[in-house]
């Protein structure tokens, strides 16, 4: 009898089930529009051209070696990673913030989940933004909360972020409830808080009691200026909240696999922040021990090293500006096509995403019938779109429409 007899086929992660299917079609025109991984306009990955450059630098230092890194990580990539966060902060200064390198953002995510847990009453409510990143709600739930409740976010009526909704939900949260904010650049929607609305957020934040975390997966992507993108972040910091960041080098360094990340906690005193690091890395400790060097060097070399970090500004601005550009023009050609129904919320939305308004059935004909491959929620990523597919594309979204 088999010990595990009873455990039931998990079903696929959408995403990922989404790029095997597309790996699979054999249609010549198919279109991958489901992960947010960056293309270049020929549709192929885009290895940044900084990244290469301290790869090749990496690769004939023979003073590098393969001996573990600390539990908590490159001390070097940690230190650049927080203040590339957080800008020239008195939280740095006064020893109130500091980061531990985990496994891309995911890991930083599931690191201050396992924390959280271990040290917020069980019962405590995490509010994540409705919609949100698939893995928001397993990671929580893993981590053992049970209170796990949707914010308002998206209004489909207006297609753009309800931030009235949005405070009256962390008002009427229990009091210091676990609040998960998207930084920048809104995954799936596309939609940010302007400065004054973050404002508000703060308020309620500091009126409830509430404990801020933050998602910071694409810095850089929102406006193409990494430090304009952490506005929200840091005045938050500059507000005197405790908090953390969970930040990804997947997407702003476009070392996906490298799993490259770094969770920033924010206390009120460096005796507290001590505390708390030296737990973190007990979990890091009984998890994997200690985190992969490679990704973490190149984005230390880069950040502190002023002509590498320049160049890697440009090059996120070029990523970003291409996205921009595919914006532009599904919006014209729609617009062209007289594709019935408002397609300004195409370039009225940021970062990596848009959410386009498409019902699953029109999802479904785009997949199944034309090989374009968006989730099922209408979100496509702009940069599988490109100069050579964004005819057909449209013309697709134009037939599913009407
Ligand atoms: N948060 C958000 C909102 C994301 O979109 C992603 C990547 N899709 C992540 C976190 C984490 O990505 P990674 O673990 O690859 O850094």
């Amino acid at each position: 009898m088999s010990f595990f007899g009873n455990v039931q086929l998990a079903p696929p992660v959408a995403v990922f089930k989404l790029s095997a299917d597309f790996r699979a079609d054999e249609n010549p025109q198919k279109i991958n529009l489901g992960v947010g991984a960056y293309r270049d306009d020929d549709g192929k990955p885009w290895v940044l051209p900084v990244v290469s450059k301290v790869e090749k630098q990496i690769a004939s230092d023979s003073s590098l070696n393969h001996e573990y890194l600390p539990i908590k990580g490159l001390p070097e990539f940690c230190e650049a990673a927080t203040k590339l966060a957080l800008g020239d902060s008195k939280t740095i200064s006064e020893g109130r913030a500091a980061g531990v390198q985990t496994l891309s953002g995911t890991g930083a995510l599931r690191l201050a989940a396992d924390f959280l847990f271990q040290t917020f009453p069980a019962e405590t409510t995490v509010l994540y933004s409705n919609p949100t990143w698939g893995n928001h709600l397993d990671i929580f739930k893993r981590a053992g909360f049970k209170n796990l409740a949707p914010y308002s976010y998206w209004s489909g009526d207006i297609k753009a972020a309800d931030i009235s909704k949005f405070v009256s939900d962390l008002q009427s949260a229990p009091d210091r409830s676990i609040i998960l904010f998207h930084s920048c650049a809104h995954n799936p929607t596309g939609a940010d808080p302007s400065a004054e609305q973050w404002n508000q957020l703060a308020e309620v934040v500091r009126a409830k009691n509430h404990f801020p975390i933050f998602d910071t997966a694409y810095q850089g992507f929102a406006s193409g200026d990494p430090d304009k993108d952490a506005a929200a972040l840091r005045s938050f910091a500059d507000a005197g909240f405790e908090m953390m960041i969970c930040q990804s080098f997947a997407k702003n360094f476009g070392l996906y696999n490298e799993r490259c990340g770094n969770l920033v906690t924010i206390t009120q005193t460096s005796q507290i922040l001590d505390n708390v690091r030296s737990q973190q890395e007990l979990i890091v400790r009984a998890n994997y021990s200690n985190p992969p060097a490679h990704g973490a060097r190149i984005v230390a070399n880069v950040l502190n090293t002023p002509d590498l970090a320049s160049e890697w500004r440009q090059n996120i601005k070029q990523m970003s500006d291409r996205i921009d550009l595919m914006r532009n023009e599904l919006r014209g050609r729609l617009e062209k096509l007289g594709t019935p129904g408002q397609w300004n919320h195409i370039t009225d939305q940021i970062g990596m995403f848009s959410f386009t308004g498409l019902n699953p059935d029109q999802c479904n004909f785009l997949k199944n019938e034309r090989s374009c491959y968006l989730m099922s929620n209408g979100r496509i990523s702009m940069a599988g779109l490109n100069s050579k597919n964004i005819d057909y594309f449209a013309q697709c979204v134009d037939e599913a429409v009407r």
